[in-house]
């Protein structure tokens, strides 16, 4: 029976070549991977998504989508449409427009789609375990992508199992199906409500059949997700769903609303309908979006990114000011809290690191050998900029602390006088089981070092993290929203975490 159920899954479209095998653990968008082998320096994003529906080219409209959310993920893609009778589904690893060339695009009809992107380590980064996923259920054929962690996965992949369920894939994804499938309710909507009732951890979801595309948020709303349309004269709207406002930009959609914690809601021809599939759960969006993760032009949560960047920024100078003669961001992630920072602290803010835009992902890949040379890849000091000057460098997270002191090393090596590192956000303490690739807490340098001993560390004359108080300030919206803060508190909103993943070292620097 269960068997049966997975005949439809598909060997893709392959757009490259290699599709790696078995991989342990949990990580972003819930494949199994070893967190722990990572040796980035950066917190990863996590995927995007972006669903359409009722547009005659939309799987164009779903790779200029995609096209604005490349940022959440680099390493693979996939575009699935329906055309009321098929479903046709192709990924492929790489980024957006390697991928989804106007011939690939051209083998995608209808007036439906959803699409994803995502990032994931060496190891997991498979073509298995890309999205969307389409199978041919016992409701029906469905393709469904999602951005998020489930937290309960191993129980309920076991308890799938007992019922005889076979998994082709480790995504998270493919468990919803499952749930789906497996479900006793009568309709499809039904079905799809009461599996989300199951599951717990972070997921925004787009889902589609031939003839109907949803979209539903975690009763946390841990992840972002928008809902918007474009006006076509003469002709019904099309709805669009996207991760991040900036996808609807460039689809010259207009912004409708976020889709609502524990809401799932379905467009049909006959229109756009909702249901609250769970309530009174507390809201933990991830306040790590903000800092980080979501571009500036977007708006995330009900709130503009680059706002709060900026309030983080200004809040950072007043917290922890020092004398200098320049404010300079570590591009790119850095400049919005720097362009506060230098206007509250009223010092001139000087682009005084170069980011090189045109790395190839080879050269940022997460691996040890490869992030030894990855910040001279990536940046290169302005000398005349720096040279003498006593510098206050901005940038948003110290994860191992290995970059940061490359880092200060270089802007020293420029000729800085003093080089100040402030950083827009609390130390990251914890690792995140939403989404979010974090290191485990042993390698987490403001795990298992004070401030004092990181400042030594990365060799800075002073060292300053904003205050958990002045970051929740900087994103405030009128009490309207409640993030989740675990990376900095330990403080997790779910039951289901990896205690291992939460040890702390037992040696420091
Ligand atoms: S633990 Fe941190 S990164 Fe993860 S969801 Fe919470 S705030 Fe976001």
């Amino acid at each position: 029976m269960t068997q049966r159920l997975y005949q439809g899954v598909e060997n893709e479209i392959d757009a490259t070549t290699a599709i790696l095998a078995e991989t342990k653990g949990k990580s972003c968008c819930g494949e199994a991977a070893s967190r722990r082998a990572r040796s980035t320096d950066k917190l990863r994003e996590e995927c995007g998504v972006v669903a359409i529906h009722g547009h005659p080219s939309a799987a164009r409209q779903a790779y200029l989508g995609l096209y604005a959310l490349q940022h959440r993920g680099q390493e693979s893609a996939g575009i699935a449409t329906a055309d009321g009778q098929r479903l046709a589904n192709i990924k492929g690893m790489g980024l957006v427009s390697e991928i989804f060339t106007d011939d690939v695009l051209a083998k995608l009809p209808g007036t439906m789609a959803i699409g994803h992107t995502r990032y994931s380590t060496t190891g997991d980064s498979a073509l298995l375990n890309a999205q969307p996923i389409r199978v041919d259920s016992t409701k029906g054929l469905i393709a469904i992508a999602h951005n998020g962690n489930l937290v309960n996965l191993g129980n309920l992949r076991a308890s799938l199992e007992r019922d005889g369920a076979y998994f082709q894939t480790t995504s998270d994804s493919e468990i919803i199906v499952q749930l789906i499938a497996h479900s006793g309710s009568s309709t499809l909507v039904d079905a799809i409500a009461d599996s989300l009732s199951k599951i717990d951890g972070a997921f925004s979801i787009v889902m589609m059949t031939r003839d109907r595309v949803f979209a539903a948020r975690d009763p946390r709303g841990f992840r972002p997700l928008s809902m918007g349309r474009i006006k076509n004269p003469g002709a019904p709207d099309t709805v669009v769903f996207a991760s991040e406002t900036c996808a609807f930009d460039l689809l010259r959609a207009e912004y409708i609303r976020d889709v609502l914690p524990g809401e799932l809601v379905m467009v049909t021809e006959d229109g756009v309908t909702s249901r609250q599939y769970s309530s009174g759960v507390p809201q933990t969006s991830c306040i790590f979006e903000h800092v980080y993760f979501a571009r500036p032009d977007s708006r995330i949560f009900g709130r503009w990114v680059q706002e709060s960047r900026d309030q983080m920024g200004r809040q950072l100078a007043r917290e922890s000011g020092v004398a200098a003669d320049v404010v300079v961001p570590v591009p790119d992630s850095g400049v919005t809290a720097a362009l506060g920072y230098a206007e509250e602290a009223r010092i001139p803010f000087r682009f005084g690191l170069i980011r090189n835009h045109y790395v190839g992902r080879t050269f940022i890949e997460p691996e040890q050998r490869v992030r030894d040379f990855g910040v001279r890849l990536k940046l290169n000091p302005v000398h005349n900029l720096l040279e003498g000057k006593r510098v206050i460098l901005i940038d948003d997270s110290i994860i191992r602390g290995t970059t940061s002191r490359k880092i200060v090393r270089m802007v020293r090596g420029a000729g800085a006088k003093e080089v100040h590192l402030r950083i827009s956000c609390p130390p990251t303490i914890s690792p995140c089981f939403y989404g979010v690739d974090t290191p485990s807490k042993r390698e987490l340098i403001a795990a298992n070092n004070s401030i004092e001993e990181i400042r030594r560390y990365i060799e800075a004359d002073s060292l300053a993290y904003l205050s958990l108080d002045g970051l929740l300030g900087a994103v405030q919206d009128q009490g309207r929203t409640c993030h989740c803060t675990a990376c900095y508190t330990g403080d997790y909103p779910t039951q289901w975490v990896d205690v291992e993943d939460i040890l702390p070292a037992t040696v420091s620097l």
